[in-house]
């Protein structure tokens, strides 16, 4: 069977069925981390934009590979191979959908890689390396995720390529208009993530790859915290190449996506070489399988990415409009529960955010209101969440950061409220 009819088949149907309606008391049963006692309280998991807890489903899908159908892929011709084979190809149907990719070329554009890093790291050593010239330019905003901005560096140091980069404002919002002035002949890559880990602030990715496409730039969105809130139409958003991690979508840790327009992955050529990435193999030379084997050297994480395509399918149950209505109420609670705080302040107040509240608590350091949350059983990051460049322009050194997924609830801001008032108390 070809696998570019089945993906056109099923793209316009995520996981072929209809979308459940949300209730947050079903969800998180299906969360087993959940329900656990830290520190002598039930768990408050505000901690998801580093990575997410694991739906049951998920977990299964490991537990049926690892514990049943354990083979390798491709090569196989046993029972167990080709099962294996096949789960990891219904996976990539499930990013298909998730993405929003059909069509001849949808098999192809999916390239399993280790995360985001990986990702951004294979198209900076790929097409970075052979499409840029020295003297060419990469737009990046200074917001980024150091995944989305050190790749370009060493590409910079090697090639002699040179970046440039998008100003943000007090409340997290980029300087489009310094934008538009960066823009020009030289500019020949603008990478951007969807939505920023460190603020939450969700960028104008379309508008903003429509300015980069109107000088001949090719764009790559960083999806790392688009995803787990749902699915992502990458065409619509401008993207040509969009990346993405597992494990902050319900999915195992060590497997992620690159989706890249055909065009360029096959300019890009390929990048580590090994087995399975090659058409044939000689002493004197080889050549090169198709997309997307040939971005895929050597054995995969074959159950990482059965695991990936079990978790987006978990995520694609739910209904997307009612996932996005109930993180937004979320986001509006936590932000209000912060803001009542006296002496904390939220860092990142953009009009469009996502699941994100960042924030400082005057005459504090973050790292001990994080430790007070935990005592209390509430787990949230504090740092510079690998955007130290974004905190520096900021005047910080890092902040709190609570971050939501689909999973949390009314309880979870009002636990985490109490446990902020009382942190802050003792901490001034
Ligand atoms: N980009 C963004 C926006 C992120 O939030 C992260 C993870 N914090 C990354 C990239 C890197 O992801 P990973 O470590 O899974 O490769």
């Amino acid at each position: 069977m070809s696998h570019a009819v089945a993906l056109g088949a099923a793209a316009h149907r995520p996981g072929g069925r209809r979308a459940a309606a949300f209730d947050v008391a079903a969800v998180r049963a299906t969360v087993p981390a959940l329900h656990q006692q830290v520190n002598g309280h039930p768990l408050v998991y505000l901690d998801n934009g580093a990575t997410s807890l694991k739906p049951q489903a998920m977990l299964d899908a490991l537990l049926g590979y690892y514990g049943g159908y354990c083979a390798n892929v491709h090569r196989g011709v046993h029972a167990l191979s080709v099962q294996a084979t096949l789960a990891c190809e219904d996976a990539r149907l499930a990013v298909a959908d998730h993405l929003h990719v059909a069509g001849p070329d949808a098999e192809a554009e999916i390239v399993f890689v280790r995360g985001t890093t990986e990702a951004i790291n294979l198209v900076a050593s790929t097409y970075g390396e052979r499409v840029l010239a020295p003297g060419d330019e990469i737009v990046i905003s200074a917001l980024e995720h150091h995944s989305n901005l050190v790749p370009y560096q060493m590409l910079a140091a090697r090639r002699g390529v040179v970046l440039r980069f998008i100003p943000f404002d007090a409340k997290g919002v980029l300087d489009l208009a310094a934008y538009r002035g960066l823009l020009g002949p030289k500019t020949r890559l603008v990478a951007i993530a969807e939505v920023s880990n460190a603020l939450g602030t969700r960028h104008p990715v379309a508008e903003m790859a429509a300015m980069a496409h109107a000088v001949g730039a090719v764009v790559l969105v960083d999806g790392a915290q688009a995803v787990p809130h749902g699915r992502v139409d990458v065409r619509a958003l401008g993207a040509d190449f969009y990346a993405f991690s597992g494990h902050k979508c319900f999915g195992p840790t060590g497997v992620g996506v690159l989706w890249g327009r055909r065009a360029l992955l096959e300019a890009a050529g390929p990048w580590h070489g090994g087995g399975d990435m090659i058409r044939s193999a000689a002493l004197e030379g080889s050549t090169w399988a198709d997309l997307p084997a040939r971005l895929e050297a050597g054995t995969p994480h074959i159950a990482g990415i059965i695991g990936l395509g079990a978790a987006l399918r978990w995520l694609q149950s739910f209904d997307a409009a009612e996932i996005a209505s109930h993180e937004a109420h979320l986001l509006a609670a936590l932000t209000a529960a912060v803001e009542a705080v006296p002496g904390a302040r939220v860092v990142g107040t953009a009009p469009d955010k996502a699941a994100v509240v960042s924030f400082v608590v005057d005459g504090t350091h973050p790292a001990d209101v994080g430790t007070l949350l935990d005592q209390q059983g509430v787990a949230v990051r504090t740092g510079h969440h690998c955007a130290e460049p974004a905190m520096r322009a900021l005047g910080l050194t890092g902040t709190v950061r609570a971050s939501l997924a689909l999973y949390n609830n009314d309880d979870d801001v009002a636990r985490f409220a109490e446990a902020l008032r009382r942190a802050a108390r003792l901490l001034r």
